[in-house]
């Protein structure tokens, strides 16, 4: 039996999650998954009930479960707040609460999607790739910050810091999920110019020691941006800081396609994780079903992979997943001319046919 946290957050949000919500009845009652789930709140819809985006309840209870499922938070509404109590501090403040220090971000291209690539179909098709990113460090987090008064003009700072123990656990957590994969790291830093990557550099290979199956590289940050859009195919597993990660991964994203179909995983020392799509709650087309609700269904799988030791069930949605695309069935934002259009209901009504079938 596991029990799992269910965030559904602001915009889309509520949507999309009641989609996976859909999934994970269906694994309970036809196969046996056992698990069982627990409400709560975060981001704005929290703020307006509480007066807080992360109330206390909310990681009172996510201590008590195995793994959390969030939507996505944030929206026009809250922006005028102070930025402590923003949607989006609900989001840092259970990360960083819960030491949620790696974050998984694959990015994969389904071979029937390749055609909503920006890039070249044969630079992407077959992608399949794992960007790991420091999630609770570095610059995002880094003290002394804020905007003061010097030499008599505004002036803004913050600082990109790492212990090596830091540095350290998301190097193990790379080489780890390299030695399932393809063996091969690549740490991404900028140890050109900045100390904080030259350390990063060092633990790295430090690290590596323990890992003689893996293969270790190092590229500058700039440099990766660019072989990502020249050929992505090129990296099995990147592992990088908070900062670079964060822009890194969205760029992966993009190639492919949709950022309504990718998941990912933020995990503590011990694989407990924090499972949640990479988009956000998406305003723009909240409450009209039709935001792409697979990115989350995703997640579910890969909680089930990384977090509860269900691989199996993991790959049955995943191929439910493949099963629908390859049936020509396509939500707004990944559909071509042909496509049979259908709304987030319906895209998670049909992930649950063929998982029935
Ligand atoms: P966004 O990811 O919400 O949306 C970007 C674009 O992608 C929009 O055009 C949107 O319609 C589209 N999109 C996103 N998810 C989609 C889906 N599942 N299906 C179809 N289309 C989808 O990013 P944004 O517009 O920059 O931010 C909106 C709000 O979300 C902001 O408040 C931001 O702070 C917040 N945000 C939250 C998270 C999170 O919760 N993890 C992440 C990023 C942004």
């Amino acid at each position: 039996m596991s029990k799992v946290l269910i965030l559904p957050g602001d915009g889309i949000g509520t949507e999309i999650v009641a989609q996976a919500v859909k999934v994970i009845d269906s694994l309970n009652s036809n196969h046996s998954m056992g698990m069982t789930l627990e409400d709560g709140l975060i981001g704005g819809i929290a703020y307006d009930e509480t007066g807080t985006p992360l109330p206390d309840e909310t990681i009172k209870v996510a201590k008590e479960c195995d793994s959390i499922l969030l939507g996505a938070v944030g929206g026009p509404k809250w922006e005028p707040l102070e930025r402590a109590l923003r949607p989006e501090r609900g989001l840092l403040g259970i990360r960083s609460e819960l030491e949620l220090f790696s974050n998984l971000r694959p990015a994969i291209l389904y071979p029937q999607l390749a055609n909503a690539s920006s890039l070249k179909t044969e630079i992407v098709s077959g992608l399949d790739l794992m960007i790991v990113r420091e999630l609770v460090g570095g610059i995002y987090f880094g003290e002394p910050r804020g905007v003061e008064i010097k030499d008599g003009e505004r002036f803004g700072i913050n600082s990109a810091t790492y212990y090596e123990s830091e540095i350290a656990r998301i190097g193990h957590s790379a080489f780890q999920i390299a030695q399932k994969r393809g063996k091969r790291v690549c740490s991404v830093d900028k140890a050109n110019v900045l100390e904080v990557c030259e350390l990063w550099r060092e633990v790295m290979e430090e690290v590596s020691k323990d890992y003689p199956d893996v293969s270790l590289s190092h590229m500058y940050v700039d440099n990766a941006a660019m072989q990502l859009v020249r050929d992505p195919k090129q990296f099995d597993v990147m592992v990088t800081s908070n900062l670079f990660g964060d822009v890194l991964s969205d760029c992966a994203a993009m190639l492919t396609g949709s950022i309504g179909m990718l998941p990912s995983a933020s995990l503590d020392q011990n694989n407990f994780g924090m499972y949640e799509p990479i988009h956000g709650s998406a305003p723009d087309i909240s409450g009209k079903d039709i935001a792409n609700p697979l990115a989350t269904i995703l997640s579910v799988s890969m909680m089930l992979r990384y977090s509860l030791n269900q691989g199996e069930l993991a790959d049955k949605i995943n191929s439910a997943v493949s099963k629908v695309l390859d049936k020509g069935y396509r939500t707004k934002d990944i559909a071509s001319d042909g496509d049979k259009v259908v709304g987030t209901e319906q895209m998670g009504d049909l992930v649950i046919e063929e998982l029935e079938t």
